[in-house]
């Protein structure tokens, strides 16, 4: 949504070309939902969904930890004021200098989903503690995050106990059931999973204590999406359902819900033409687009809502593109969408919903255009 602090802050700046402004107090509503709605689990914030210093800072100093995929990742939370022991490296795919340097940066909780990686934390991360990646089906996802994360749950009994052999701390299960997850029931499959594997390593002297249910709370984009709280609940339900008075210490690592509602990019109709004269739909051209940090339109995935100041007269739905010359660079064509007749060649226009997951994959100059750049008030 577009606060009044963004609207001030774009009438008063009115910053040149695309950026994206996001309002640090909707973050820290969003970590106080979060942390009411899951008061037992350990908020561990995805800094890959948003970065910025600032955004680190304000939740280093609410008392979250943080879920890094990199080494730089982990350095930006050290900087933001974390201690090694808020951080997780949960990236199941890492470089074995890599995890050595983390390692010497005092991390000691590191992701897992094979023996070769076990492998080379034994050796990088002498005793550290590890938890094992379970794979999830992704359904009920708006992004989907495919197979390329976890192993099944028989697999990770034998990793877990594999890294136990190796002299590691056999810590627990993780899963992430998908990006922007609007089902609040879809953690309960991954929570049975892991169950079975805390019982399977149990019986064989090895007792986990922690499963990490990962991210994929949603943000708001065109369709009311359910709260924090409805979430909290359900996972409570779940946990209560397959670990009974046995709950073990839980983590969540909200990247999208954190930040996501947080960030409004503000852009410019650059050209709106025809194909040809009898073309249904008129062309809109924004000055941001997929190389410019909208790349989660692929496949038409996410529909950001987009607004402009002349939404209160007639729509008509339209294709909306990019300004760079690489046609895989439209956002909407498969879908139409509804924007107002009246629309002008220079109207500005807000592209709401975009806290996360947008400056990160902006290109650095693809076709001359600047990286986008990122206010945070
Ligand atoms: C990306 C990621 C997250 C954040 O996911 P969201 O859907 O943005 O909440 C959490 N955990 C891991 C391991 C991730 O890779």
């Amino acid at each position: 949504m577009t606060t009044q602090r963004i609207r001030d802050f774009l009438a008063t700046r009115r910053p040149d070309g695309p950026c994206l402004v996001v309002d640090l107090d909707v973050v820290r509503d969003n970590f106080h939902a979060f942390r009411h709605a899951m008061p037992d689990s350990a908020i561990y914030y995805a800094v890959k969904a948003n970065p910025a210093p600032e955004v680190l800072r304000l939740l280093a100093s609410l008392g979250s930890n943080f879920d890094c995929a990199s080494v730089a990742e982990i350095e930006m939370a050290l900087d933001a004021g974390a201690t090694a022991a808020r951080i997780s490296y949960g990236n199941t795919i890492k470089k074995e200098r890599d995890v050595a340097r983390a390692h010497a940066l005092g991390i000691n909780l590191f992701a897992v989903d094979s023996h070769e990686e076990v492998e080379k934390i034994s050796r990088a991360a002498p005793g550290a503690r590890v938890f094992c990646r379970v794979l999830t089906d992704g359904e009920g996802a708006e992004w989907p995050l495919s197979r390329k994360f976890g192993c099944v749950p028989q697999m990770a009994v034998d990793v877990l106990v594999y890294a136990h052999q190796l002299g590691l701390e056999s810590y627990g299960v993780s899963f992430h059931v998908g990006s922007q997850m609007t089902k609040v029931d879809a953690w309960d499959d991954a929570l049975a999973d892991a169950k079975r594997v805390f019982v399977s390593l149990a019986k064989q002297g090895i007792h986990l204590q922690m499963v990490n249910m990962g991210g994929g709370f949603p943000t708001k984009y065109l369709r009311d999406v359910p709260t924090a709280e409805a979430y909290g609940k359900a996972i409570f339900a779940s946990l209560r359902a397959h670990f009974g008075n046995q709950i073990p210490h839980t983590i969540i690592e909200p990247g999208r819900g954190m930040v996501g509602n947080a960030g409004v990019i503000k852009a410019e109709v650059v050209l709106i033409s025809k194909k040809s004269d009898n073309d249904a739909a008129r062309w809109v051209f924004l000055d941001i687009g997929k190389f410019g940090g909208l790349a989660e339109t692929m496949d038409e995935a996410i529909r950001y809502p987009i607004r402009t100041e002349r939404d209160s007269d007639e729509m008509e739905p339209c294709v909306i593109a990019g300004p760079t010359c690489d046609s895989a660079d439209v956002l909407y064509e498969k879908n139409l969408y509804p924007l107002p007749v009246s629309l002008t060649i220079g109207d500005e226009v807000l592209i709401e919903g975009t806290g996360a997951y947008t400056t990160t994959y902006s290109a650095v100059a693809f076709n001359g255009f600047d990286p986008l750049k990122a206010y945070i008030i």
